[in-house]
């Protein structure tokens, strides 16, 4: 296959008329047949290193994901693009007809959950329909190491070692060395499969602040962001009275988000947080996931996130247009004290990493060095020693050409 040929079809499906960062190369392994680990940051298009072979290779390509609302978003931009694929789940009423066309060789792409993987009739499927990759979406949810552990995963492996001519292509954002390492070793990839993506968001200033009067700081930072904001709150109790305060402070249009509200309220207050270009949602991270929002200004934390992978990908949300964002946590020692003491309580096998998050996290928040070295040296980059754009390098001596605006929202 040749490089015009990838290009045209890229064109062709997806009317986009170039790669992004390492897309061509997760891409041309896979047109390869090389099973490959990419670790992509969230918005880089990993779905496209496992879409475009799907189209191109005769054969079908198994996706496993692990929500079936992902799965749906999925296969609505898929078949958006003319892209032959469906669903295999348990809500959807048609399984029978997938079936039939996966068997006949009629699809590019079937979703599945990971439940399905341990299952012996699925096995028996996949020996009597023609596949041409194994792509596992969220592959850290394979490790006990990643923030994301889902033991359905751990079936994957034998499954896809029944078919050891099939290529693997596993894609996360999130993985540190440590969990990069262990997805490689439990979905049986070679280590030199890894191909891992810039982190590098430079268009974010971090700052991470103590909070003091969160109500206070947050409106600060609104007065100086008129733009799009999240500001994740840790409980749903925490979420309704920020939102509330919030709006009531500022006059802006803020609403809240969580697992608590009715789903249609949910979806309307998403929806309206997408019109628009002054809303703040108020939200627990239940929100933000598969969400296409590019102009998100801000995010702030009210509280400490899970991890630093959490952090990265909730900040993430922000200025995914590039122009200038920021990301600002408020943090107190009661956040840390809460999770120490929740730390007893999971199980043993899942402690060690947890308190491993957990101090990778406090070492964040407690440097007085560039916040961005610190983020990117912890998913295994090299970055320079200072960043000129977080709290830490912007209030350093001899750095002094920072605008008021920023520094008031840096203060704030
Ligand atoms: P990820 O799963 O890595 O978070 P997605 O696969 O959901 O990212 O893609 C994020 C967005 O980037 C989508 O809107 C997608 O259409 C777009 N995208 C992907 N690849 C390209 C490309 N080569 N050129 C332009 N846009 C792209
Ligand atoms: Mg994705």
């Amino acid at each position: 296959m040749t490089e015009t040929h990838v290009l045209d079809q890229l064109h062709a499906t997806f009317g986009f008329s170039a790669f992004r960062g390492v897309q061509d190369q997760v891409v041309s392994r896979v047109l390869d047949g090389q099973s490959t680990l990419a670790v992509m940051p969230t918005g880089a298009g990993k779905s496209l290193t496992y879409q475009l072979p799907a189209v191109m290779l005769p054969g079908t390509c198994v996706v496993i994901s692990p929500l079936i609302a992902l799965m749906h978003d999925q296969l609505r931009s898929a078949l958006a693009n003319g892209i032959r694929a469906a669903t295999l789940t348990s809500v959807d009423a048609d399984r029978e007809q997938t079936i039939d066309r996966f068997r006949a060789g009629e699809l590019d792409l079937l979703y599945v959950a990971p439940e399905r993987a341990s299952q012996g009739h699925f096995r028996e499927l996949l020996s009597k329909a023609p596949v041409c990759l194994f792509a596992i979406d969220e592959a850290h949810c394979v490790s006990e190491w990643g923030h994301d552990f889902r033991p359905d995963y751990r079936a994957l492996r034998p499954l896809m070692d029944a078919f050891p001519d099939v290529p693997r292509l596993a894609l996360t954002a999130t993985a540190d060395a440590q969990t990069r390492a262990d997805v490689l070793a439990q979905l049986g990839i070679p280590a030199d499969g890894l191909i891992v993506a810039g982190f590098d968001r430079p268009n974010i200033r971090y700052a991470i602040r103590h909070r003091d009067n969160p109500v206070r700081q947050l409106t600060t930072l609104m007065a100086e962001q008129p733009g799009p904001g999240i500001v994740y709150a840790p409980t749903r109790k925490k979420v309704e009275e920020l939102a509330d305060k919030l709006s009531a402070a500022t006059g802006r249009p803020v609403l809240p988000y969580h697992a608590g509200l009715p789903p249609e309220v949910r979806a309307a207050n998403q929806a309206a947080f997408v019109a628009s270009e002054e809303m703040v949602m108020v939200a627990t991270v239940a929100f933000g996931m598969g969400i296409d929002k590019p102009d998100v200004r801000f995010v702030a934390h009210a509280g400490i996130p899970k991890s630093i992978e959490g952090y990265y990908q909730e900040t993430g949300r922000a200025g995914r247009d590039g122009d200038p964002s920021v990301a600002v946590m408020l943090w107190g020692a009661d956040d840390f004290a809460r999770a120490r003491m929740r730390l007893e309580e999971v199980d043993e096998t899942r402690r060690v990493g947890e308190r491993a998050r957990l101090d990778a996290l406090a070492a964040l928040v407690e440097t007085g060095s560039c916040r961005r070295a610190v983020l990117l040296r912890h998913f295994g980059e090299h970055p320079p020693e200072t960043c000129g754009n977080c709290d830490n390098c912007l209030d350093a001596p001899g750095i002094r050409d920072v605008t008021e605006l920023a520094r008031k929202v840096l203060s704030a």
